[in-house]
């Protein structure tokens, strides 16, 4: 399953200040869009968070990314995914 994921600046053109998952503005816990993420800088499709972390680790220079937690086969179609991680997987729809 793809999904989109988008790197934010606080300025036009400006360094990134945060990475979420979708296409609108990320969200405090308090419900409110986070001050500094105003302007989108780029966006990826990938298939899970532990993939777009590894594309964006890539464009930022910050070399290879570690997903947290070992993979482990989806319960759903079998290709490896990390439980401990984002627990979504890149082959379905499965994720939890
Ligand atoms: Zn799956």
């Amino acid at each position: 399953m793809r999904r989109i994921y988008t790197a934010w600046s606080n300025t036009d053109g400006g360094e990134i200040t945060g990475f979420s998952s979708g296409e609108d503005r990320p969200k405090a816990n308090n419900g409110e869009p986070i001050w500094d993420c105003v302007f989108p800088v780029w966006r990826v499709e990938a298939g899970s968070h532990e993939e777009a972390m590894a594309i964006y680790n890539i464009r930022r220079g910050f070399g290879p990314y570690k997903p947290l937690g070992e993979s482990a086969p989806c319960p759903e179609c079998g290709a490896p995914y990390y439980p401990e991680g984002s627990a979504q997987c890149w082959n379905c729809d499965h994720e939890g």
